[in-house]
């Protein structure tokens, strides 16, 4: 350690704080000076030399709890301190302050917190707290036992992000032109409570009771119109239209034939993307009905039924 340049104070203030929070055992990482913002190169300018050899290291790759390795970093330039919240085991939910361009009066992430905490009938958390510059706070919980969460952005209510695998937080000890970070609460960070856990879980679609399909087709006619009705009724979303679009065209090749009858795979299809709609019922018949429109169109075989 003698071989280390001189540091100057608020250098050593932030390795002792990067030094701090590794032995929580946060990986930290070195935001650029005075900023929020990695430092290091991008990804699209990586020279694939020193620590990029085997390919480019993210930072949530090469956040770090060794001490050596903060130290040697820190001694170079008194970076902010980054801390990769997924790999530390983190969840930070970041309550943040209005812009300075929204009307006054909209309300700030912690009145949102609280607002939340009150409605789920739960107190505000104790746990690790951060204030932010711009006077918003950071709360640090660990990640529930096997769970891998993710960062979101308002998904728990207006003005409140989460801080996960894929995100980092600015550390305590870091200092921007808007202010310092400073630790609120030095405990421990609290097991993420369950009722914020279920909040942020993936939307778990409930499984749709499948519309009965009634039809006079037999056979492979009939497996055809359950078997897309089925396909519609349990497409993801983003995936729903196109699954919808394809449906049809795929049965109006049985309408042109004489299998079914138009008004039966419009009544089944409708009925299907209505159960688990997110758009129109009325956005929904009209691509049933273009998709049935270009397959009566390009297959135009065996007995037409009119519409
Ligand atoms: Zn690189």
């Amino acid at each position: 350690m003698n071989t280390l340049p001189t540091i100057d104070l608020p250098g050593l203030e932030l390795l002792a704080w990067a030094i701090e929070a590794g032995g929580r055992g946060w990986r930290v990482f070195p935001l650029r000076p005075g900023d929020k913002r990695p430092a290091g190169h991008a990804e699209k300018y990586c020279p694939g030399t020193g620590r990029c050899a085997d390919g480019h290291k993210t930072p949530e790759q090469r956040a770090t709890t060794d001490v050596n390795l903060i130290t040697t970093a820190w001694a170079h330039h008194p970076y902010n301190i980054g801390i990769a919240t997924g790999p530390s085991g983190l969840l930070v939910v970041d309550l943040d302050m209005p812009k300075p361009q929204e009307p006054k009066g909209t309300p700030d992430g912690v009145t949102n917190f609280s607002a939340l905490c009150e409605r789920a009938g739960q107190a505000v958390p104790d746990t690790y707290r951060v204030r932010t510059a711009r006077g918003g706070e950071h709360l640090y919980f660990t990640q529930p036992p096997g769970a891998r969460l993710h960062s979101t952005a308002g998904k728990l209510a207006k003005k409140i992000d989460t801080r996960g695998w894929g995100g980092y937080v600015v550390a305590a000890g870091s200092l921007t032109p808007d202010g310092p970070y400073t630790v609120l609460n030095p405990r421990p960070p609290a097991p993420l409570p369950d009722w914020l856990h279920d909040a942020l879980k993936p939307v778990q679609r409930p499984v749709q009771t499948m519309p009965p399909v009634t039809t006079n087709a037999s056979g492979y006619v009939a497996a055809a119109l359950r078997g897309e009705v089925h396909n519609v009724a349990t497409a993801a979303d983003g995936t729903r239209n196109a699954t919808l679009l394809r449906a049809a065209r795929a049965l109006g090749r049985l309408v042109a034939s004489g299998d079914l009858t138009r008004v039966e795979v419009e009544e089944a299809l409708s009925r299907a993307a209505a159960g688990n709609a997110t758009q129109s019922q009325r956005y929904y018949d009209d691509v049933i009905r273009r998709g049935l429109d270009w397959s009566i169109t390009h297959h135009p075989t065996g007995k037409r039924v009119p519409a």
